[in-house]
């Protein structure tokens, strides 16, 4: 019998410097797969071309390697991908799950009976054909009508039915660009990742991308979701914003401490002081994800 290799990975954005919410998705990602002895992977998630910041990957890649964390293989850049989102397009629509859409943001506003948690519910409007005389914009897929269950690894059982809370989703948008949803599951099932760790803000999406995994024929990893950092302040510290990121001001050990103790792990204070890769090795071999917190937002800490 053979267990299998745990697969970790971290994806960055490149729209700006790593800040102090995508380094604790590092530190937690790499902790767990390295105390389960497995691998960790790095993917530039730089799919999104227009929010691109030139230069941004490689401060990145520079600040994890000053900080200690060193990845399995050569880093994988979305932007190298297309063809194989291509391929499981093509698959889903030779499955007959996708349709074009004629839609317009305004106009599914408008048509949308209520607001779900992801943005407004699609309403459905080209399920069936597109309306007369309307070109094609973006490419949808239909969403079953049933619950979506998962365990996650730190904030439990989840559920969710796309057709009511999310409606048939974008894979491919108005401007040519693959859907996230897409690149992501694409993206870790070619990898072999089987154990995704990433911030809370995407536990919503995680339903869609199981869907889509079964979908194509694919595993489904595990998944942790880690509570997302605040601003002092309480507002989101999101890339999206991008004023608000503010970058790492602090480098070394003590900012890893800051991150472990963020996910509840108990570092040793005389760490504070070590080197960063004495930092990780600490948490590379302590790391308890049942000490992780199953809060969704938590202020920074001072
Ligand atoms: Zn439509």
């Amino acid at each position: 019998m053979t267990a299998s290799v745990i697969v970790g990975r971290f994806a960055p954005s490149p729209t700006g410097p790593l800040h102090f919410g995508s380094l604790v998705a590092a530190v937690g990602s790499y902790c767990l797969a390295r105390r389960a002895g497995g691998r960790w992977l790095l993917r530039m998630d730089d799919l999104d071309r227009p929010r691109v910041v030139p230069g941004a990957a490689d401060d990145i890649l520079r600040t994890l390697e000053d900080l200690g964390f060193s990845w399995d293989g050569p880093v994988l850049w979305q932007s190298n991908r297309s063809e194989a989102y291509g391929a499981a397009m093509e698959r889903l629509r030779l499955q007959g799950q996708l349709y074009d859409c004629a839609c317009s943001r305004r106009e599914i506003l408008a048509s949308a009976p209520h607001p779900g948690e992801e943005g407004p519910v699609y309403p459905g409007t080209c399920r069936q054909g597109l309306p007369a005389g309307r070109a094609p914009r973006a490419v949808r897929i239909r969403v079953p009508d049933r619950e979506i269950l998962f365990a996650d690894g730190v904030f439990g059982r989840q559920a969710q039915n796309l057709a009511q809370e999310v409606g048939d989703f974008v894979l491919r948008r108005a401007d040519g660009m693959y859907a996230y949803q897409l690149a992501v599951v694409v993206d870790d099932a070619a990898s072999g990742v089987n154990q995704v760790v990433r911030g809370a803000d995407l536990l919503g999406s995680t339903p869609r991308q199981i869907f889509l995994l079964e979908s194509l024929g694919l595993p489904v990893p595990a998944y942790l979701h880690l509570p997302l950092v605040l601003n002092a302040d309480g507002s989101k510290l999101s890339k999206r914003h991008g004023d608000d990121a503010s970058p790492l001001a602090w480098s070394g050990g003590g900012l890893l401490c800051k991150a472990l103790r963020w996910l509840g792990q108990p570092v040793p204070a005389e760490l504070e002081q070590a080197p960063p890769a004495e930092v990780l090795a600490w948490g590379a071999a302590a790391f308890e994800a049942g000490d992780i917190p199953a809060a969704t937002e938590i202020a920074v800490p001072k």
